[in-house]
């Protein structure tokens, strides 16, 4: 299974994608996590790319691209991959196509998770990650028991710097203007599914499962 899964922020694919790593053991490579790690790690790419991420908007095509690429070529992606958060606009969309086709391992599908927009603001302001396992929970959906603390593995619960309402108008725009025409790249391409992000996480992931043909 190789596929990029597209939505807005806050629509669920992540939490979609780590059912699936954990069900499939296939690798969930996110750009957002890829560059959060390098925020983390205080690297020069790192704090060039946090002022970007701060203000909602997008870190420079060559740099996400350099970062894809290198994942891709790891030996657990030759069972498959996930691609969330990548690609965001039309460019490296089709970069990704050539680079795919030089590593001979083209995409299978293009999930789309659609949330209304309106729904977003809440999801987003509400999210709230696991700083130790990666585990998310939305305190207005889905809260962990104790508050501030992970169920799983009793973690410290945080807020994205991105997730504050300010960055979040920001990321829904750039969203809708840049990303959103994919789904239209994709259909064109004829492997578009797309799945609606409102309900149940595990009924989300019931369709999911029979959009991708996964047993
Ligand atoms: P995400 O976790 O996917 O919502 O990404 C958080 C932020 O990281 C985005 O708002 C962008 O600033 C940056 N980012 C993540 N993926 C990409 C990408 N494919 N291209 C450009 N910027 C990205």
């Amino acid at each position: 299974m190789r596929i990029v899964l597209l939505g807005a922020p806050g629509a669920g694919k992540g939490t979609q994608a780590k059912i699936i790593v954990e069900k499939y053991g296939i690798p969930q490579i996110s750009t957002g996590d890829l560059l959060r790690a390098a925020v983390a790690a205080g690297t020069a790419l790192g704090k060039e790319a946090k002022a970007v991420m701060d203000k909602g908007e997008l870190v420079p095509d060559s740099v996400v691209l350099g970062m894809v690429e290198e994942r891709l070529q790891k030996d657990d992606c030759k069972k498959g991959y996930i691609l969330d958060g990548f690609p965001r606009n039309t460019k490296q969309a089709e970069a990704l196509d050539a680079m795919l086709s030089k590593l001979n391992m083209a995409l299978t599908a293009a999930l789309s998770v659609d949330v209304p927009l309106e729904d977003l603001m809440k999801r987003l302001t509400g999210r709230r990650t696991c700083k130790s396992c990666g585990q998310m929970y939305n305190v207005y959906y889905g809260p962990s028991k104790k508050e501030g603390a992970c169920d799983k593995c009793s973690g410290e619960l945080f807020q994205r710097d991105d997730d504050k309402e300010e960055t979040i108008k920001k990321r829904l725009e750039v969203y809708t203007a840049q990303t959103a025409p994919l789904i239209e790249y994709y259909s064109k391409k004829g492997i578009l599914k797309s799945v609606s992000g409102t309900g149940s996480i595990n009924d989300i992931f019931a369709k999911v499962s029979e959009l991708l043909g996964l047993k």
